[in-house]
Protein backbone atom coordinates (compact mmCIF):
# COMPACT_ATOMS: atom_id res chain seq x y z
CA UNK A 1 0.00 0.00 0.00
CA UNK A 2 1.11 3.56 -0.79
CA UNK A 3 2.12 5.64 1.99
CA UNK A 4 -0.09 8.28 3.83
CA UNK A 5 -0.42 11.52 2.18
CA UNK A 6 -0.33 14.08 5.12
CA UNK A 7 -2.35 17.37 4.73
CA UNK A 8 -2.34 17.41 8.88
CA UNK A 9 0.20 19.71 10.70
CA UNK A 10 3.33 18.52 11.71
CA UNK A 11 3.18 16.20 15.13
CA UNK A 12 3.34 18.47 18.04
CA UNK A 13 4.49 21.65 16.25
CA UNK A 14 1.36 23.37 18.00
CA UNK A 15 1.40 22.19 21.02
CA UNK A 16 -1.87 21.44 20.80
CA UNK A 17 -3.55 17.53 21.56
CA UNK A 18 -4.00 15.79 18.89
CA UNK A 19 -6.69 13.92 18.32
CA UNK A 20 -7.29 11.04 15.39
CA UNK A 21 -10.79 10.54 14.40
CA UNK A 22 -11.30 7.72 12.32
CA UNK A 23 -14.66 7.05 10.80
CA UNK A 24 -15.35 3.98 8.43
CA UNK A 25 -16.80 3.88 5.06
CA UNK A 26 -20.34 4.58 5.37
CA UNK A 27 -21.61 8.32 5.18
CA UNK A 28 -23.88 7.82 7.93
CA UNK A 29 -20.74 6.93 10.16
CA UNK A 30 -18.18 9.93 8.27
CA UNK A 31 -20.81 12.62 9.05
CA UNK A 32 -21.46 12.38 12.27
CA UNK A 33 -17.32 11.54 13.41
CA UNK A 34 -16.43 15.08 11.06
CA UNK A 35 -19.21 16.94 13.02
CA UNK A 36 -18.00 15.67 16.34
CA UNK A 37 -14.20 16.53 15.55
CA UNK A 38 -15.25 20.06 14.19
CA UNK A 39 -17.39 20.54 17.81
CA UNK A 40 -13.95 19.34 19.81
CA UNK A 41 -11.86 22.03 18.14
CA UNK A 42 -14.17 24.49 18.23
CA UNK A 43 -14.79 24.08 22.12
CA UNK A 44 -10.94 23.69 22.86
CA UNK A 45 -9.31 25.77 20.22
CA UNK A 46 -6.43 26.64 21.69
CA UNK A 47 -5.55 23.58 23.41
CA UNK A 48 -7.20 20.71 20.77
CA UNK A 49 -5.73 19.99 17.27
CA UNK A 50 -8.80 17.45 15.36
CA UNK A 51 -7.80 15.13 12.43
CA UNK A 52 -9.83 13.57 10.57
CA UNK A 53 -8.05 10.66 8.48
CA UNK A 54 -10.20 8.96 6.11
CA UNK A 55 -9.51 7.85 2.42
CA UNK A 56 -9.55 10.50 -0.56
CA UNK A 57 -13.33 10.09 -2.29
CA UNK A 58 -14.65 10.36 1.67
CA UNK A 59 -12.20 13.03 2.17
CA UNK A 60 -14.32 14.56 -0.74
CA UNK A 61 -17.58 14.27 1.15
CA UNK A 62 -16.75 16.00 4.07
CA UNK A 63 -14.38 18.45 3.13
CA UNK A 64 -16.94 21.47 2.94
CA UNK A 65 -18.03 21.11 6.52
CA UNK A 66 -13.68 20.63 7.65
CA UNK A 67 -13.28 23.68 5.35
CA UNK A 68 -15.78 25.79 7.10
CA UNK A 69 -14.19 25.11 10.25
CA UNK A 70 -10.74 25.78 9.57
CA UNK A 71 -12.32 29.44 8.27
CA UNK A 72 -13.68 29.85 11.12
CA UNK A 73 -9.83 29.35 13.07
CA UNK A 74 -10.72 25.91 14.57
CA UNK A 75 -7.83 23.88 14.32
CA UNK A 76 -9.24 20.84 12.30
CA UNK A 77 -7.41 18.75 9.20
CA UNK A 78 -8.03 15.69 7.02
CA UNK A 79 -4.70 13.15 6.95
CA UNK A 80 -5.88 10.77 3.61
CA UNK A 81 -4.40 7.16 2.94
CA UNK A 82 -5.10 5.15 0.02
CA UNK A 83 -8.22 3.10 -0.05
CA UNK A 84 -7.37 -0.58 -0.40
CA UNK A 85 -7.80 -2.72 -3.12
CA UNK A 86 -10.92 -4.26 -3.22
CA UNK A 87 -11.97 -4.64 -6.54
CA UNK A 88 -14.25 -1.25 -6.67
CA UNK A 89 -14.29 1.58 -9.46
CA UNK A 90 -12.02 4.86 -8.95
CA UNK A 91 -13.76 6.74 -6.45
CA UNK A 92 -16.32 4.55 -4.88
CA UNK A 93 -15.26 4.59 -1.24
CA UNK A 94 -18.38 4.47 0.85
CA UNK A 95 -21.37 1.78 0.55
CA UNK A 96 -23.73 5.05 -0.36
CA UNK A 97 -21.52 5.21 -3.86
CA UNK A 98 -21.12 1.24 -4.19
CA UNK A 99 -24.09 -0.67 -5.32
CA UNK A 100 -26.15 -3.00 -3.85
CA UNK A 101 -24.02 -6.01 -5.46
CA UNK A 102 -20.64 -4.52 -4.14
CA UNK A 103 -21.61 -3.85 -0.68
CA UNK A 104 -19.44 -6.59 0.88
CA UNK A 105 -16.83 -5.16 -0.94
CA UNK A 106 -16.88 -2.22 0.94
CA UNK A 107 -16.91 -4.14 4.26
CA UNK A 108 -14.37 -6.03 3.02
CA UNK A 109 -12.28 -3.28 2.58
CA UNK A 110 -12.67 -1.72 5.88
CA UNK A 111 -11.28 -4.98 7.50
CA UNK A 112 -8.28 -5.10 5.51
CA UNK A 113 -7.44 -1.64 6.34
CA UNK A 114 -5.69 -2.82 9.55
CA UNK A 115 -2.23 -2.70 8.46
CA UNK A 116 -2.47 0.55 6.86
CA UNK A 117 -3.84 2.23 10.21
CA UNK A 118 -1.49 0.49 12.03
CA UNK A 119 1.51 2.02 10.34
CA UNK A 120 -0.18 5.52 9.95
CA UNK A 121 -0.95 6.10 13.45
CA UNK A 122 2.57 4.73 14.84
CA UNK A 123 4.06 7.33 12.23
CA UNK A 124 2.10 10.02 13.02
CA UNK A 125 1.49 8.90 16.97
CA UNK A 126 -1.52 11.17 17.77
CA UNK A 127 -2.22 11.73 21.57
CA UNK A 128 -5.72 10.65 21.44
CA UNK A 129 -7.32 7.91 18.72
CA UNK A 130 -11.10 8.45 18.58
CA UNK A 131 -12.05 5.34 16.23
CA UNK A 132 -15.18 3.96 14.58
CA UNK A 133 -16.29 0.35 15.67
CA UNK A 134 -15.59 -1.58 12.96
CA UNK A 135 -11.53 -0.64 13.31
CA UNK A 136 -11.12 -2.52 16.29
CA UNK A 137 -7.44 -2.93 16.18
CA UNK A 138 -6.64 0.83 16.81
CA UNK A 139 -7.37 -0.07 20.39
CA UNK A 140 -4.42 -2.22 20.83
CA UNK A 141 -2.19 0.60 18.59
CA UNK A 142 -3.35 2.91 21.19
CA UNK A 143 -2.02 0.57 23.81
CA UNK A 144 0.91 -0.03 22.51
CA UNK A 145 1.89 4.07 22.10
CA UNK A 146 0.08 4.59 25.25
CA UNK A 147 -2.42 6.59 23.98
CA UNK A 148 -6.23 6.29 24.69
CA UNK A 149 -8.57 5.05 22.24
CA UNK A 150 -12.39 5.53 21.71
CA UNK A 151 -14.58 4.01 20.18
CA UNK A 152 -16.97 6.13 18.52
CA UNK A 153 -20.78 4.27 17.98
CA UNK A 154 -23.17 6.28 15.30
CA UNK A 155 -26.05 3.69 15.99
CA UNK A 156 -27.97 4.58 19.48
CA UNK A 157 -27.90 3.24 23.02
CA UNK A 158 -30.98 1.48 22.80
CA UNK A 159 -30.12 -0.67 19.23
CA UNK A 160 -26.89 -1.23 20.58
CA UNK A 161 -27.68 -2.82 23.76
CA UNK A 162 -30.76 -4.38 22.49
CA UNK A 163 -28.14 -5.88 19.48
CA UNK A 164 -26.09 -7.26 22.47
CA UNK A 165 -28.86 -8.60 24.12
CA UNK A 166 -30.35 -10.64 21.32
CA UNK A 167 -26.61 -11.71 20.75
CA UNK A 168 -26.50 -13.64 23.61
CA UNK A 169 -29.80 -15.93 22.37
CA UNK A 170 -28.32 -16.21 18.66
CA UNK A 171 -27.69 -19.91 19.30
CA UNK A 172 -31.58 -20.10 19.61
CA UNK A 173 -32.70 -17.70 16.31
CA UNK A 174 -30.32 -18.99 13.79
CA UNK A 175 -30.63 -19.58 10.40
CA UNK A 176 -34.77 -19.18 11.29
CA UNK A 177 -35.07 -15.51 9.40
CA UNK A 178 -36.42 -16.78 6.18
CA UNK A 179 -38.31 -20.28 7.53
CA UNK A 180 -41.75 -20.54 9.09
CA UNK A 181 -39.96 -19.53 12.31
CA UNK A 182 -39.88 -16.09 11.13
CA UNK A 183 -43.42 -15.06 12.43
CA UNK A 184 -41.91 -15.82 15.98
CA UNK A 185 -42.32 -12.76 18.13
CA UNK A 186 -39.30 -12.29 20.19
CA UNK A 187 -39.37 -10.53 23.67
CA UNK A 188 -36.03 -8.53 23.75
CA UNK A 189 -34.08 -9.67 26.91
CA UNK A 190 -32.39 -7.90 29.19
CA UNK A 191 -33.36 -4.13 28.44
CA UNK A 192 -34.43 -1.69 31.14
CA UNK A 193 -38.15 -0.65 31.22
CA UNK A 194 -40.83 -1.54 29.09
CA UNK A 195 -40.74 -4.91 27.34
CA UNK A 196 -39.68 -4.77 23.70
CA UNK A 197 -40.85 -7.04 21.05
CA UNK A 198 -39.49 -7.66 17.46
CA UNK A 199 -40.33 -10.22 14.82
CA UNK A 200 -36.91 -12.87 14.15
CA UNK A 201 -37.92 -11.48 10.01
CA UNK A 202 -37.21 -7.82 11.50
CA UNK A 203 -33.58 -8.49 13.24
CA UNK A 204 -30.27 -7.67 11.78
CA UNK A 205 -28.61 -10.36 9.33
CA UNK A 206 -25.82 -10.66 11.56
CA UNK A 207 -28.40 -12.09 14.70
CA UNK A 208 -29.68 -15.04 12.44
CA UNK A 209 -27.09 -15.82 9.68
CA UNK A 210 -23.32 -15.93 9.52
CA UNK A 211 -21.61 -13.31 7.79
CA UNK A 212 -19.24 -10.99 8.19
CA UNK A 213 -20.51 -8.71 11.25
CA UNK A 214 -21.33 -11.75 13.17
CA UNK A 215 -17.69 -13.23 13.51
CA UNK A 216 -16.69 -9.73 14.68
CA UNK A 217 -19.28 -8.20 16.65
CA UNK A 218 -17.78 -10.06 19.81
CA UNK A 219 -14.16 -9.09 18.74
CA UNK A 220 -15.32 -4.82 18.28
CA UNK A 221 -17.49 -5.40 21.61
CA UNK A 222 -14.25 -6.64 23.62
CA UNK A 223 -11.83 -3.96 22.05
CA UNK A 224 -14.40 -1.05 22.78
CA UNK A 225 -14.76 -2.65 26.34
CA UNK A 226 -11.05 -2.61 26.95
CA UNK A 227 -10.44 0.85 25.58
CA UNK A 228 -10.78 3.99 27.35
CA UNK A 229 -14.47 4.54 26.26
CA UNK A 230 -17.21 5.17 24.19
CA UNK A 231 -18.24 7.93 22.50
CA UNK A 232 -21.85 8.10 21.20
CA UNK A 233 -24.07 10.38 18.96
CA UNK A 234 -27.06 10.49 21.13
CA UNK A 235 -28.32 12.54 24.09
CA UNK A 236 -28.83 11.21 27.26
CA UNK A 237 -32.57 12.50 27.51
CA UNK A 238 -33.86 10.39 24.12
CA UNK A 239 -32.56 7.36 25.57
CA UNK A 240 -32.88 7.00 29.38
CA UNK A 241 -32.51 4.21 30.89
CA UNK A 242 -30.72 2.66 28.20
CA UNK A 243 -27.84 5.34 28.67
CA UNK A 244 -27.59 4.19 32.60
CA UNK A 245 -27.56 0.23 31.28
CA UNK A 246 -24.66 1.31 28.59
CA UNK A 247 -22.51 2.92 30.77
CA UNK A 248 -22.78 -0.17 33.27
CA UNK A 249 -22.00 -2.74 31.52
CA UNK A 250 -20.46 -1.85 27.61
CA UNK A 251 -17.91 0.64 28.27
CA UNK A 252 -15.29 1.75 30.73
CA UNK A 253 -16.86 5.42 30.23
CA UNK A 254 -19.32 6.12 27.86
CA UNK A 255 -19.86 9.97 26.54
CA UNK A 256 -23.39 10.36 25.22
CA UNK A 257 -22.62 14.26 23.38
CA UNK A 258 -25.15 13.94 20.69
CA UNK A 259 -27.05 15.85 18.57
CA UNK A 260 -23.70 16.02 17.31
CA UNK A 261 -25.41 18.47 13.82
CA UNK A 262 -26.03 21.63 14.23
CA UNK A 263 -29.11 22.98 11.54
CA UNK A 264 -28.12 25.95 9.87
CA UNK A 265 -27.43 27.14 6.49
CA UNK A 266 -23.95 26.23 7.27
CA UNK A 267 -24.78 22.42 7.09
CA UNK A 268 -26.12 22.54 3.52
CA UNK A 269 -23.32 20.59 2.38
CA UNK A 270 -22.55 18.11 5.34
CA UNK A 271 -22.45 14.93 3.89
CA UNK A 272 -22.27 15.76 0.28
CA UNK A 273 -23.40 18.24 -2.45
CA UNK A 274 -26.82 19.24 -0.92
CA UNK A 275 -29.40 20.92 -3.05
CA UNK A 276 -30.20 24.69 -1.80
CA UNK A 277 -33.29 24.83 -4.42
CA UNK A 278 -35.31 22.72 -2.05
CA UNK A 279 -34.92 25.16 1.38
CA UNK A 280 -36.21 28.13 -1.27
CA UNK A 281 -38.97 25.82 -2.15
CA UNK A 282 -39.97 25.20 1.58
CA UNK A 283 -40.70 28.65 2.14
CA UNK A 284 -43.03 28.65 -0.43
CA UNK A 285 -45.20 26.54 1.93
CA UNK A 286 -47.31 26.49 4.83
CA UNK A 287 -46.00 25.78 8.55
CA UNK A 288 -45.53 22.41 9.11
CA UNK A 289 -47.37 21.83 5.79
CA UNK A 290 -44.62 19.10 3.88
CA UNK A 291 -44.01 15.80 4.08
CA UNK A 292 -40.29 14.98 3.84
CA UNK A 293 -39.13 11.67 2.59
CA UNK A 294 -35.59 10.57 3.28
CA UNK A 295 -34.24 7.38 3.62
CA UNK A 296 -30.64 8.16 4.23
CA UNK A 297 -27.69 7.44 2.24
CA UNK A 298 -27.05 4.18 1.02
CA UNK A 299 -30.59 1.91 1.09
CA UNK A 300 -31.96 1.12 -1.97
CA UNK A 301 -35.61 0.89 -3.32
CA UNK A 302 -37.12 -1.33 -5.80
CA UNK A 303 -37.92 0.56 -8.69
CA UNK A 304 -41.50 -1.31 -8.20
CA UNK A 305 -41.27 -0.02 -4.75
CA UNK A 306 -40.29 3.46 -5.38
CA UNK A 307 -43.54 3.79 -7.95
CA UNK A 308 -45.68 2.48 -5.34
CA UNK A 309 -44.41 5.21 -3.13
CA UNK A 310 -44.67 8.11 -6.27
CA UNK A 311 -48.29 6.96 -6.71
CA UNK A 312 -48.77 7.08 -2.40
CA UNK A 313 -47.19 10.36 -1.97
CA UNK A 314 -49.62 11.66 -5.25
CA UNK A 315 -52.44 10.26 -3.63
CA UNK A 316 -51.88 11.53 -0.20
CA UNK A 317 -52.76 15.12 -1.51
CA UNK A 318 -50.12 16.69 0.71
CA UNK A 319 -46.96 19.17 -0.21
CA UNK A 320 -43.74 16.83 0.11
CA UNK A 321 -40.37 16.98 -0.56
CA UNK A 322 -39.15 13.84 -1.59
CA UNK A 323 -35.32 13.01 -2.09
CA UNK A 324 -34.97 10.40 -4.84
CA UNK A 325 -31.44 8.39 -4.76
CA UNK A 326 -30.04 7.69 -7.83
CA UNK A 327 -29.47 4.08 -7.29
CA UNK A 328 -33.34 4.42 -6.83
CA UNK A 329 -34.04 5.78 -10.15
CA UNK A 330 -31.47 4.41 -12.12
CA UNK A 331 -34.57 2.53 -13.88
CA UNK A 332 -36.27 5.24 -15.66
CA UNK A 333 -39.64 3.31 -15.30
CA UNK A 334 -39.66 4.83 -11.68
CA UNK A 335 -41.81 7.54 -12.10
CA UNK A 336 -45.51 6.73 -13.46
CA UNK A 337 -46.63 8.39 -16.65
CA UNK A 338 -47.08 11.76 -16.32
CA UNK A 339 -46.89 11.45 -12.95
CA UNK A 340 -43.88 14.89 -12.45
CA UNK A 341 -46.84 16.82 -14.38
CA UNK A 342 -49.27 15.71 -11.71
CA UNK A 343 -47.45 16.41 -8.83
CA UNK A 344 -45.36 19.75 -9.75
CA UNK A 345 -47.24 22.18 -7.82
CA UNK A 346 -47.02 20.54 -4.88
CA UNK A 347 -44.21 18.01 -4.86
CA UNK A 348 -40.46 18.52 -4.89
CA UNK A 349 -38.42 15.50 -5.76
CA UNK A 350 -34.06 16.03 -4.99
CA UNK A 351 -32.24 13.60 -6.81
CA UNK A 352 -29.30 12.81 -5.37
CA UNK A 353 -28.43 14.67 -1.86
CA UNK A 354 -30.73 16.64 -0.08
CA UNK A 355 -29.68 19.20 3.18
CA UNK A 356 -31.89 16.84 5.92
CA UNK A 357 -30.41 19.23 8.91
CA UNK A 358 -31.85 22.23 7.44
CA UNK A 359 -34.86 20.79 5.73
CA UNK A 360 -36.05 19.27 9.41
CA UNK A 361 -35.35 22.70 10.86
CA UNK A 362 -37.08 24.52 8.23
CA UNK A 363 -40.65 25.70 9.53
CA UNK A 364 -42.42 23.82 6.77
CA UNK A 365 -41.79 20.32 7.37
CA UNK A 366 -44.38 18.86 9.57
CA UNK A 367 -43.57 15.17 9.44
CA UNK A 368 -40.55 12.92 8.39
CA UNK A 369 -41.09 9.67 6.23
CA UNK A 370 -37.66 7.97 7.28
CA UNK A 371 -36.04 4.53 7.51
CA UNK A 372 -35.03 5.05 10.78
CA UNK A 373 -30.93 4.98 10.44
CA UNK A 374 -29.61 6.45 13.56
CA UNK A 375 -28.93 9.77 12.59
CA UNK A 376 -32.19 10.09 10.99
CA UNK A 377 -33.64 9.49 14.27
CA UNK A 378 -31.57 11.66 16.32
CA UNK A 379 -31.82 14.40 13.86
CA UNK A 380 -35.88 14.43 13.58
CA UNK A 381 -36.30 13.65 17.36
CA UNK A 382 -33.63 17.06 17.92
CA UNK A 383 -35.76 19.27 15.19
CA UNK A 384 -38.72 18.52 17.13
CA UNK A 385 -40.74 17.12 13.76
CA UNK A 386 -42.47 13.95 14.15
CA UNK A 387 -41.67 10.76 12.27
CA UNK A 388 -43.74 8.14 10.33
CA UNK A 389 -41.45 5.35 10.83
CA UNK A 390 -40.81 2.87 7.37
CA UNK A 391 -37.38 0.88 8.75
CA UNK A 392 -35.21 -1.42 6.05
CA UNK A 393 -32.30 -3.03 7.00
CA UNK A 394 -30.26 -3.67 9.94
CA UNK A 395 -30.90 -1.86 13.04
CA UNK A 396 -33.11 0.21 11.69
CA UNK A 397 -36.53 -1.97 12.86
CA UNK A 398 -35.13 -1.93 16.34
CA UNK A 399 -34.71 2.56 15.98
CA UNK A 400 -38.05 2.30 14.86
CA UNK A 401 -39.43 0.61 18.47
CA UNK A 402 -37.37 3.75 19.72
CA UNK A 403 -38.89 6.28 18.06
CA UNK A 404 -42.93 5.09 18.28
CA UNK A 405 -42.69 2.93 21.87
CA UNK A 406 -40.50 4.81 23.51
CA UNK A 407 -39.59 7.84 23.28
CA UNK A 408 -43.16 8.24 21.15
CA UNK A 409 -42.36 10.64 18.77
CA UNK A 410 -43.31 8.94 15.98
CA UNK A 411 -46.14 6.47 13.90
CA UNK A 412 -45.51 3.25 11.93
CA UNK A 413 -46.23 4.26 8.29
CA UNK A 414 -47.01 0.64 7.31
CA UNK A 415 -47.58 -2.27 9.31
CA UNK A 416 -50.40 -4.14 7.02
CA UNK A 417 -48.01 -7.05 5.69
CA UNK A 418 -44.85 -8.87 6.16
CA UNK A 419 -42.39 -6.70 6.76
CA UNK A 420 -38.36 -7.90 6.88
CA UNK A 421 -34.71 -6.74 7.06
CA UNK A 422 -34.43 -8.70 3.72
CA UNK A 423 -35.68 -7.46 1.13
CA UNK A 424 -36.26 -10.34 -0.57
CA UNK A 425 -38.86 -11.57 2.62
CA UNK A 426 -40.22 -7.97 2.48
CA UNK A 427 -43.82 -7.28 1.01
CA UNK A 428 -44.45 -4.16 -1.16
CA UNK A 429 -45.89 -1.03 0.92
CA UNK A 430 -48.90 -0.52 -1.41
CA UNK A 431 -49.43 3.39 -2.15
CA UNK A 432 -52.62 2.99 -0.80
CA UNK A 433 -51.31 2.20 2.50
CA UNK A 434 -48.72 4.58 1.54
CA UNK A 435 -51.52 7.67 0.93
CA UNK A 436 -53.44 6.43 3.95
CA UNK A 437 -50.88 6.61 6.19
CA UNK A 438 -49.43 10.07 5.42
CA UNK A 439 -52.99 11.98 4.59
CA UNK A 440 -54.17 10.48 8.06
CA UNK A 441 -51.49 12.07 9.99
CA UNK A 442 -50.86 15.39 7.85
CA UNK A 443 -54.73 15.88 8.35
CA UNK A 444 -54.53 16.39 12.04
CA UNK A 445 -56.31 15.16 15.07
CA UNK A 446 -55.18 14.00 18.15
CA UNK A 447 -52.46 11.77 17.38
CA UNK A 448 -50.43 14.30 15.25
CA UNK A 449 -50.99 16.58 18.28
CA UNK A 450 -49.99 14.16 20.67
CA UNK A 451 -46.59 13.54 18.37
CA UNK A 452 -46.25 17.23 18.05
CA UNK A 453 -45.96 18.35 21.37
CA UNK A 454 -43.69 15.00 22.22
CA UNK A 455 -41.04 15.68 19.28
CA UNK A 456 -41.08 19.68 20.79
CA UNK A 457 -40.46 18.40 24.23
CA UNK A 458 -37.65 16.44 22.70
CA UNK A 459 -35.87 19.13 20.44
CA UNK A 460 -36.07 21.54 23.78
CA UNK A 461 -34.18 18.38 25.41
CA UNK A 462 -31.76 17.83 22.81
CA UNK A 463 -31.00 21.82 22.63
CA UNK A 464 -30.70 21.78 26.65
CA UNK A 465 -28.13 18.77 26.48
CA UNK A 466 -25.68 20.95 24.02
CA UNK A 467 -26.04 23.84 25.27
CA UNK A 468 -23.44 25.65 28.21
CA UNK A 469 -23.47 22.46 30.81
CA UNK A 470 -26.62 20.75 29.80
CA UNK A 471 -25.11 16.71 29.38
CA UNK A 472 -23.78 16.57 26.07
CA UNK A 473 -22.28 19.60 26.29
CA UNK A 474 -20.25 18.29 29.96
N1 LIG B 1 -28.41 12.81 4.69
C1 LIG B 1 -28.43 14.05 4.10
N2 LIG B 1 -29.04 14.18 2.89
C2 LIG B 1 -29.61 13.15 2.24
C3 LIG B 1 -29.60 11.88 2.84
C4 LIG B 1 -28.99 11.75 4.07
O1 LIG B 1 -27.92 15.03 4.67
O2 LIG B 1 -30.15 13.37 1.15
C5 LIG B 1 -27.71 12.64 5.98
C6 LIG B 1 -28.66 12.62 7.16
O3 LIG B 1 -28.89 13.93 7.65
C7 LIG B 1 -27.89 11.74 8.13
C8 LIG B 1 -27.11 10.79 7.24
O4 LIG B 1 -27.05 11.41 5.97
O5 LIG B 1 -26.99 12.52 8.89
C9 LIG B 1 -27.77 9.43 7.08
O6 LIG B 1 -27.55 8.70 8.22
P1 LIG B 1 -28.63 7.67 8.77
O7 LIG B 1 -28.01 7.04 9.97
O8 LIG B 1 -29.92 8.32 8.99
O9 LIG B 1 -28.84 6.64 7.60
P2 LIG B 1 -27.84 5.75 6.71
O10 LIG B 1 -27.45 6.57 5.56
O11 LIG B 1 -26.66 5.37 7.56
O12 LIG B 1 -28.72 4.61 6.33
Amino acid sequence: MAAAVDTAAVAGATGRLRVFFLPSFIRGHLIPQTDMACRVAAARPAEVEATVVVTPANAALIAPTVARAAAAGHAVRVLCYPFPDVGLGEGVECLATATARDAWRVYRAMEVVQPSHESLLRDHRPDAIVADVPFWWTTGVAAELGVPRLTFHPVGIFALLAMNSLFTIRPDIIGRASSDAAGTVLSVPGLPGKEITIPVSELPTFLVQDDHLSKAWQRMRACQLTGFGVIVNTFADLEQPYCEEFSRVEARRAYFVGPLGKPSRSTMHRGGSGNADCLSWLSTKPSRSVVFVCFGSWAEFSATQTRELALGLEASNQPFLWVVRSNDSSDDQWAPEGWEQRVANRGLVVHGWAPQLAVLAHPSVGAFVTHCGWNSVLEAASAGVPVLTWPLVFEQFINERLATEVAAFGVRLWDGGRRSERAEDAEIVPAEAIARAVAGFMEGGEQRDKLNARAGELAERARAAVSEDGSSWR
